[in-house]
């Protein structure tokens, strides 16, 4: 990690202050994202994910760009939970191509109580193999949380999706404020959590700063920011909307990193129509961590070979985890507990 002066942690973000880094020369805007990225980070390293659907498709939810959403005619085919050995099998393939952090995604509104003791299982064994573990099964009640970080859960991921005055034009099943209860729920185990959203649905600037708003004040910045550009898939409401422009998405990336210091910014939905220029401005901007190698829930995702291809091409190396102290709490959890202590 580079030594200069390390950016504060702030969570009184105006809107304003936010939209105003967006509106930014595009040149200055890169500059001040880079320098917060080199004081946080070593910028030739990106962290490396693979996710895998655990559950696909029938999700009951009407999440106006997802595939897998029940209601939707997109030909993604509903499928049972998977076995643990099919999932360790994928585990294990992810670990040998590279990746540090191994994400189960579910299409659930929420886990059932009796889907628990499974996922549960899923995790240890996969922590086992000297992974780390991540989860994204929809809204969890506390005790699910507890469960889950019990059988050794690192990450919980749960998006905010949007700014809240955009989010009633995706999502009609449930509120922005069950999203902020379930982080609070993963936060108050002491896990990890990853959460970000999705761009290029329609929304104003104003309103992809106002998502930004949200994450970074939050009471603890996530510790993985996923920003997805929007894959506008045949059969879901989001098909025919406008292609954001790709200067815009490099534009969030930059502005999270800036209001996200010390979070993992990752290009994840989206990553595979982008070109490795594109990916490059990204990395530039400060994203620094990346989805690979799976198939990225029922959407594509570059395939390794390319993504290596791209690293060799830029010096960028995965960036290693230490899975023994996988298990404490990250960088940005360790925040709040100082900021507690100063509180005191
Ligand atoms: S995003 Fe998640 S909750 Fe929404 S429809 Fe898709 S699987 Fe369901």
């Amino acid at each position: 990690m580079a030594s200069a002066a390390q950016p504060t942690l702030r969570h009184d973000w105006s809107r304003e202050e936010v939209q105003a880094l967006f509106d930014l020369p595009f040149p200055v805007l890169m500059q001040r994202a880079a320098d917060v990225h080199r004081a946080c980070f070593d910028p030739a390293e990106v962290q490396v994910s693979t996710l895998l659907s655990v559950k696909t498709g029938g999700c009951p939810e009407d999440c106006a760009y997802c595939p897998q959403a029940q209601r939707y005619h997109t030909g993604v085919q509903a499928q049972k939970l998977m076995s643990l050995d099919a999932v360790l099998e994928k585990a294990r393939a992810a670990k040998a191509a590279g990746a540090s952090r191994f994400c189960m995604g579910a299409a659930w509104r929420s886990p059932k109580d009796r889907d628990i003791p499974k996922v549960a299982e899923m995790v240890r064994e996969v922590k086992a193999l000297g992974l780390e573990t991540c989860a994204t099964l929809g809204m969890l009640s506390g005790e699910q949380a507890l469960k889950l970080r019990a059988a050794g859960l690192d990450y919980y991921n749960h998006n905010l999706d949007s700014a809240p005055e955009f989010y009633g034009e995706i999502i009609h099943t449930r509120e922005y404020q069950d999203r902020l209860d379930t982080l609070g729920h993963v936060r108050d185990t002491g896990m990890k959590t990853c959460s970000g959203g999705i761009v290029g649905m329609g929304e104003t600037r104003a309103q992809r700063a106002g998502l930004l708003q949200a994450l970074a004040n939050l009471p603890a910045h996530p510790d993985s920011v996923p920003i997805n550009r929007l894959v506008r898939v045949e059969g879901t409401p989001l098909a025919k909307t406008e292609e954001l422009d790709p200067f815009e998405f490099v534009r969030t990336i930059a502005v999270a990193r800036i209001v996200m210091p010390r979070s993992m910014v990752r290009l994840s939905a989206g990553r595979e129509a982008m070109s490795d220029e594109l990916q490059a401005l990204c990395f530039l901007a400060g994203a620094n961590s990346i989805f690979y190698g799976e198939k990225l829930l029922t959407t594509g995702n570059p395939d390794v070979e390319r993504d290596q291809a791209l690293f060799q091409r830029l010096g960028l190396r995965p960036m290693q985890v230490d899975a023994a102290a996988a298990g404490v709490p990250g960088t940005v959890h360790a925040d709040i507990v100082h900021s507690d202590e100063e509180a005191a």
